[in-house]
């Protein structure tokens, strides 16, 4: 049974996350050329120069880098530098620090308070926020510090860049830290067509955690500060929560292979093309909702449990959980127009019948 479920799992490239797909080859050749011969230890080396200088040329802008194992820890350990442990953190109800992170940005603050925001799919309504933080001034209240959101949003949506100044300035006006989450910063920048600084800095973002994993690297996010002030022993806190890589260049390295030549953005940009060509597809066969807007690289499907668990039964993998319900199917770097067709094909047969099926597809 298990060499039937490895087999399977090896041949057929799934949907459940972008994680699941392996390296890219620029980063392949990236740390193959990193992996010859001996350099400097805990970042002191020249690929994590080269990569913390690329990650500011991408920005156009003067920031301090730092290099984790993953998103988890370039949320939680960020998030704790902005606050205090009687402080508390804004963001989405359905943001990943929130449901995904089991509990690590209170761990790593040593308890701050996250609040949750409401808004429409997967972002935050911005008159959402000030209620929030003037709900309470007395001392019984968890003092709000940080507003936090995510780019790409859980659901797969992405915030445009006048979206971002209007909750910067919310932020700002209140005193709030701004705080995001960029696990597919890079799928939101290939989405939108803009400059990198015109979603980040220049709407107020002080901290971004940017991620590497899921655009194609096999280990590693970034945390950058554009508000330098922040990065205040960053260092040691990255040290003390074990997120000093000892051999820091394997970290860097795959930033080097990724921003170099700009596959970050083609690989993201190829992720999101193959989300589009599934959910473009997936609407058209009857029965099938498309849950929200479209914009990265996830798609979210309603489907009747009987054909959910007939996908599961053929060998497909894809989450449910994510979100607020409906089915996940996630683009990445290496998914390919024939997975996407397949997939498609099983799901017109098990929505449809066969015959409808096939006439569907002609
Ligand atoms: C994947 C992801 C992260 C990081 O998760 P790790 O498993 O810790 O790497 C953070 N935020 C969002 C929105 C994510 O999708």
């Amino acid at each position: 049974m298990l060499r039937v479920r490895l087999i399977m799992e090896s041949r057929i490239r799934q949907f459940a996350s972008d994680n699941y797909s392996g390296i890219c080859p620029e980063v392949w050749a990236a740390l193959e050329k990193a992996n010859a011969g001996h350099v400097r230890s805990y970042g002191e080396d020249t690929w994590t120069e080269r990569a913390s200088d690329l990650i500011r040329e991408v920005f156009e802008k003067d920031c301090d880098v730092f290099f984790v194992f993953n998103g988890t820890a370039a949320n939680s350990l960020s998030l704790a530098s902005l606050c205090q442990s009687y402080h508390s953190i804004l963001c989405h109800q359905t943001a990943h620090l929130e449901t995904d992170e089991c509990g690590a940005p209170e761990f790593f603050s040593n308890g701050t308070k996250v609040l949750l925001l409401t808004g429409g799919e997967g972002k935050i309504d911005p008159a959402a926020i000030t209620p929030m933080v003037k709900r309470r001034s007395d001392i019984h209240y968890p003092k709000p510090k940080v507003l936090s959101v995510t780019q790409a949003t859980e659901l797969g949506t992405v915030y445009k860049p006048e979206e971002l100044g209007v909750l910067g300035q919310i932020a700002g006006a209140l005193g709030l830290r701004f705080h995001m989450d960029g696990a597919r910063f890079a799928n939101a920048v290939a989405s939108l067509g803009v400059r990198p600084r015109e979603i980040t800095w220049e709407a107020g973002v002080e901290v971004l955690c940017l991620g590497g994993t899921k655009n194609g690297a096999p280990v590693g996010d970034a945390v950058v500060f554009f508000n330098k002030n922040l990065a205040l022993e960053f260092d040691y806190r990255c040290k003390q929560a074990g997120q000093l890589a000892s051999k820091m260049r394997f970290l860097a390295a795959p930033w080097v292979g990724m921003l170099e030549g700009g596959a970050w953005l083609k690989r993201a940009a190829h992720a999101n093309d193959m989300a589009a060509l599934l959910q473009s597809k997936a609407e058209a066969i009857p029965g099938v909702r498309l849950l929200f807007p479209r914009q990265a690289n996830s798609v979210f499907l309603e489907l009747p449990p009987r054909v959910i668990q007939a996908l599961h039964d053929r060998g497909w993998i894809f989450y449910t959980f994510i979100g607020e319900g409906g089915c996940r199917f996630m683009g990445t770097w290496d998914t390919q127009e024939s997975d996407v067709e397949a997939l498609l094909s099983d799901l017109r047969e098990l929505m449809l019948g066969e015959g409808a099926a096939v006439a569907l597809k002609g």
